[in-house]
């Protein structure tokens, strides 16, 4: 997995400008079934993947904490949500909760997830490769490919499939 992650941001940028095309073309003439194609093309890359032997989304970008997440994570830990947010949370340029630091303070070494079970809704959904609408979610994907291996192999299984 470590030769997959550093080959990564190179041969994703290679696609980015095919990528982008195929985002806008997908966007005028988007196929009827897109969201059952979306669905199985995840759930098959999915099963290839081992999450664990990755960890490269909690390594280099954080999720977005709403204030639900904060709700339920600060409960977890027994902390106030104002504690929390102040402990392990800044406010970024888009008014959003992120957290202070990457890689995520909740990452162990063993690249598991310490609050996995109360975990941002942002972690819970990533890459959003099965999320229904996929066509609107085209300049995230294109930064996602960059960090995550899965979601790079499913844009590429799409071109294959909506040539
Ligand atoms: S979602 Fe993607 S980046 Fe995150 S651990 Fe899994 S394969 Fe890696
Ligand atoms: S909260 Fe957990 S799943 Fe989310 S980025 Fe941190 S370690 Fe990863």
């Amino acid at each position: 997995m470590d030769e997959v992650l550093r080959q990564l941001p190179k041969k994703a940028k290679e696609k980015h400008s095919e990528n982008k095309k195929f985002f806008a073309k997908l966007k005028k003439k988007t196929p009827k079934n897109l969201d059952y194609i979306m669905q199985e093309l995840h759930e098959a890359e999915f099963k290839r993947t081992d999450c664990l032997t990755c960890a490269n989304c909690c390594k280099t970008t954080g999720p977005l904490f709403t204030n639900a997440d904060v709700e339920r994570i600060s409960k977890s830990f027994r902390m106030k949500p104002q504690k929390f947010i102040d402990t392990y949370l800044r406010i970024d340029e888009e008014n959003d909760f992120v957290l202070q630091q990457v890689p995520c303070t909740f990452l162990g070494a063993d690249n598991y997830c310490s609050i996995y079970d109360v975990r941002p809704k942002a972690c819970r959904e990533f890459p959003h490769t099965d999320r229904k609408k996929f066509q609107q979610i085209s300049n995230l994907t294109l930064k996602n490919v960059e960090i995550c291996p899965a979601a790079y192999t499913i844009v590429e299984e799409m071109k294959k499939l909506m040539k």
